[in-house]
C-alpha cells in the first residue's frame, strides 16, 4: 500500500529567487523510502537523473532481484562473472573495510543473514549447526577482483555469496552526490532511509541538520536525541531498532556479528558516522556497531577520517570529539552524553 503511493516519482517543482529551483522526489527503492530534494536552475533535470541513478544501482545491486549482477555473482558456481564499474568500486571498498575493520564488516556474510530470513522477511531463529557450518564459508578475502583497463571481473568460490546490504544505500548517495555535482548543484539533501547524503548547505547558507534517532522511540520520527550540523557530508546511522523480529520474548535483529553468525549484541543501540564519503559512513556505521563502544572508539583513534555518535543500551551517548560542535542535544533526554577525546 505503502509502497504503491510512493512507487511513481512524485516531483513537486517550486520556483525561488535568483532562478534556482527547488525539486523534491519521494521514490522507493533498494527497499526504502527516499526522498531527493536538490536546489539548483535545474533542480528537476538534477532530481530525476539522480532518481535514474538510484534505480539502475538497485537493479545492479540488488541480492534479490534475478537480473542484478550481484544475482549473477551468487550464482556463478565459481566462475568469473564481468561487472561494472559500480560493482567493481563498491565491492572494491566493501573488502578494503573487511580488512580495516578486522573482518567486522564483511560483505560475503549473506548466507547468514538469509538463514536468519532477515532478505525475505520470513524470519527465523536458525540453529547452532546450522549457523556454524555457514559460517565457514563467511570470508571477505577469499573474493576475487580483477581490474582491467576492459573492465572487472569477480570470482566467488563455490558457496560464497555477497550482499551488500551494508554499503548500498551509502555508495548510491555518495555516487548521486558526485552527479549532482558534476552537473553544477551547490545544495541539496538526498535521504536513502536512514543514509543522509548533503551538497554544501542549505539554501539559506546554514547548515543542513540531521537528527540522530533515539533508539528506544523508533516508530517516532521526531524522538531524536539531538541533531548534527552537516554540510557536504554523509551522516549514516545502523540501529538494532530499524530491522528486527521477536520470538520468545527475545528481539533479533538484521546487523550481524560475523564471528558469530548471530546478531551483533555489543551494547550499541545504534551507531551514527558523518564523514565525506557515504560509502565509509554506511560501512563503518554496521562494523562499528558489531564492534561495540570500546573497540569502535579505539578504531577511530586509530583510523581517522570519519566521526562518530555511539549510543549505548544504558543510555550513554559518545560523540567524537570532531562532532563536539556540530552535535546539538534535543532538549528534554535521558541520554548521558560524553565526548571521545582523540
Ligand atoms: P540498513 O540496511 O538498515 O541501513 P546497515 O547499513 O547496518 O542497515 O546494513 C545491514 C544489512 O547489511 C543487513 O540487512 C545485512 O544484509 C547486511 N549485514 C548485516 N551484518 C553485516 C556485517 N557484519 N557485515 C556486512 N553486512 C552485514
Ligand atoms: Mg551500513
Amino acid at each position: 500500500m505503502k509502497r504503491a503511493l510512493f512507487g511513481g516519482l512524485a516531483l513537486a517543482l517550486l520556483l525561488t529567487g535568483c532562478g534556482t529551483q527547488s525539486s523534491e522526489a519521494q521514490i522507493f527503492a533498494m527497499n526504502t523510502f527516499m526522498t531527493l530534494t536538490v536546489h539548483s536552475p535545474h533542480a528537476r533535470e538534477d532530481v530525476k537523473a539522480a532518481t535514474a541513478l538510484i534505480n539502475q544501482l538497485d537493479r545492479e545491486l540488488s541480492v534479490t532481484r534475478p537480473e542484478s549482477e550481484v544475482w549473477a555473482l551468487n550464482h556463478a558456481d565459481g566462475n568469473p562473472v564481468e561487472v561494472s564499474s559500480d560493482t567493481a568500486a563498491l565491492l572494491k571498498a566493501a573488502l578494503e573495510l573487511g580488512e580495516k575493520t578486522s573482518g567486522a564488516l564483511d560483505v560475503t556474510l549473506y548466507p547468514v543473514v538469509k538463514a536468519w530470513g532477515f532478505t525475505t522477511d520470513e524470519h527465523q531463529v536458525p540453529g547452532e549447526e546450522t549457523l556454524s557450518a555457514l559460517l565457514e564459508g563467511v570470508d571477505y578475502s577469499a573474493v576475487s577482483l580483477i581490474e582491467g583497463e576492459d573492465g572487472a571481473a569477480v570470482t566467488l568460490p563455490q558457496g560464497i555469496e555477497l550482499d551488500f546490504g551494508a554499503l548500498a544505500k551509502g555508495y548510491a548517495g555518495e555516487v548521486c552526490a558526485d552527479l549532482l555535482r558534476d552537473s553544477g548543484v551547490t545544495s541539496a539533501l538526498l535521504r536513502l532511509g536512514g543514509n543522509i547524503q548533503t551538497i554544501g548547505a542549505r539554501p539559506d547558507g546554514k547548515p543542513w541538520m540531521i537528527g540522530v534517532q533515539d533508539p528506544s522511540r523508533p516508530d517516532d520520527p521526531d524522538a531524536v536525541l539531538g541533531s548534527l550540523a552537516i554540510v557536504d557530508q554523509a551522516a549514516v546511522t545502523s540501529g538494532g531498532y530499524q530491522r528486527y523480529f521477536e520470538q520468545g520474548g527475545v528481539r533479533y535483529w538484521h546487523i550481524i556479528d560475523p564471528s558469530t553468525g548471530s546478531p551483533a549484541r555489543s551494547g550499541l543501540s545504534s551507531v551514527t558516522i558523518v564523514a565525506d564519503s557515504g560509502t565509509l559512513c554506511d560501512g563503518l556505521s554496521t562494523a562499528l556497531f558489531v564492534m561495540g563502544r570500546e573497540k569502535a572508539l579505539d578504531f577511530w583513534r586509530q583510523e581517522g577520517g570519519f566521526e562518530a555518535v555511539l549510543v549505548e543500551d544504558s543510555g550513554e551517548v559518545w560523540i567524537t570529539a570532531g562532532l563536539s560542535e556540530a552535535f546539538t542535544p534535543a532538549g528534554e533526554s535521558t541520554y548521558t552524553l560524553h565526548i571521545a577525546e582523540a
